[in-house]
């Protein structure tokens, strides 16, 4: 897609601040430090119209960015690591909920996961909710530029073992530094965007 235009358009705390369902939506989720903000600034070919931060787990909004006028890329709030408190995984999980479920304008979800590492018990939560919500779901994995050949050769079956997808699930590697990735993240955007209700092959 060609990006004419890419604004913040609103952070929202409660559902009664998201905007109306007036557009399609692209969510974005994964876990504090995954690459989100840099993946959202590189589609939109912005530099940091969403904030690149060193501070895991900061961010607790639903950020909703419009692009071209004709559609929002929806920033999930960010999870942390395993040692994150109940009461704070218990605001994560209400947030990401009040958004996903029962959101029709919503047309896919962008998990992005750290090729590095395995994914957390958090990844899992977040795979299931979207699950629950039948919410089309394409799997990212980051940061592929720092992998050795032999990690890059086993990513793909590598992650979905652990998620526990099917071998037709697409998993796209993705770099920011090669942007690896990107054009392949924005046929399915595309795809989406367009496809009735069923989701494209390899796309849960
Ligand atoms: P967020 O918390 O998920 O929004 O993560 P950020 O986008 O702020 O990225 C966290 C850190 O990872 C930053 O220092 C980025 O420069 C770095 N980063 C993001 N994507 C990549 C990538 O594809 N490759 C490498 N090597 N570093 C990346």
């Amino acid at each position: 897609m060609n990006i004419l235009s890419a604004e913040f358009v609103t952070s929202a705390f409660k559902p009664e601040q998201f905007p109306g369902e007036t557009r399609p939506e692209i969510a974005f989720a994964g876990r504090s430090n995954v690459g989100k903000s840099t993946l959202l600034n590189t589609m939109l070919n912005r530099k940091d119209l969403a904030k690149t931060s060193k501070r895991p787990g900061k961010t607790q909004t639903v950020n909703f960015y419009d692009v071209n006028n004709i559609l929002y890329f929806v920033d999930l709030p960010g999870y942390g690591f395993a040692k994150a408190s109940h009461a704070r995984q218990a605001v994560w999980k209400r947030a990401i909920t009040s958004y996903i479920m029962g959101r029709q304008s919503l047309k896919l979800a962008v998990h992005l996961i750290d090729a590095r590492h395995p994914p957390t018990p958090r990844d899992h939560e977040l795979l299931g909710l979207l699950e629950e919500a039948a919410v089309p779901t394409l799997i990212v994995a980051t940061k592929a530029d720092k992998l050795k050949q032999s990690e890059r050769t086993t990513l793909s079956k590598r992650l979905r073992d652990y998620l526990g997808i099917d071998e037709t699930a697409l998993v796209v590697p993705c770099s920011m530094v090669t942007r690896e990735g990107i054009g392949e993240i924005w046929e399915v955007v595309e795809h989406q965007l367009t496809a009735e209700d069923a989701g494209p092959r390899g796309v849960r």
